[in-house]
């Protein structure tokens, strides 16, 4: 028979057993929440690290409502825009640029180079993560498509003729770009 004394401390001990199991299973919770399905982690410019993000998902209407019809065409239709007509091409400013659909941060400008193809192009992405890829047997040829991991929505292409380190050149359409000059990364 227990003591009165040991009826106590099996109490206590268990009291401290539960408020301490406490936090964790929060944390767990909390953890598992953002880590779900539909969260990604991605790089973050403006925090300077990687962050946990969902995932944006939008019905053809949705999509119609906030992208102009161009923006539309290239983002949700795969299409390109018409070479040398992006004021993004020439862009050489520092700063970010992030996905026209849904601002993930996509490009940094120390990465983009001047191709002389008349579409904006970088030689990586701003972090791997950030970026997605898938094949594309389209007109004949193999390419690499590339995408927003966030929205995925159609970027360009990737191409293996890039300048060093990579030797990668991610043609990317300007409609499919909104440029965030430095000072305002933070902001
Ligand atoms: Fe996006």
């Amino acid at each position: 028979m227990l003591s009165r004394r040991g009826f106590m401390d099996r109490m206590v001990r268990a009291a401290a057993v539960f408020l301490a199991g406490f936090p964790i299973l929060t944390v767990g919770k909390r953890a598992f929440a953002q880590s779900g399905e539909g969260a990604l982690r991605v790089f973050s410019a403006k925090e300077g690290g990687y962050v946990l993000m969902d995932k944006v998902v939008k019905n053809k209407e949705e999509w119609k409502k906030i992208l102009t019809r161009e923006q539309y065409h290239i983002l949700r239709e795969e299409g390109t825009e018409r070479a040398f007509t992006s004021k993004l091409n020439d862009n050489k400013e520092k700063g970010v640029y992030r996905c026209a659909g849904c601002g993930l941060d996509l490009f940094s400008s120390e990465h983009k180079y001047d191709s002389g193809t008349g579409w904006p192009s970088f030689w990586q992405p701003i972090a791997p993560e950030n970026i997605g890829t898938r094949p594309d047997n389209t007109l004949f040829t193999r390419r690499t498509e590339v995408h927003c991991p966030r929205c995925d929505g159609h970027q360009g292409h990737v191409f293996d003729d890039g300048p060093k380190p990579t030797g990668l050149r991610y043609c990317i359409n300007g409609l499919a770009l909104q440029f965030v000059p430095e000072q305002e990364i933070k902001g």
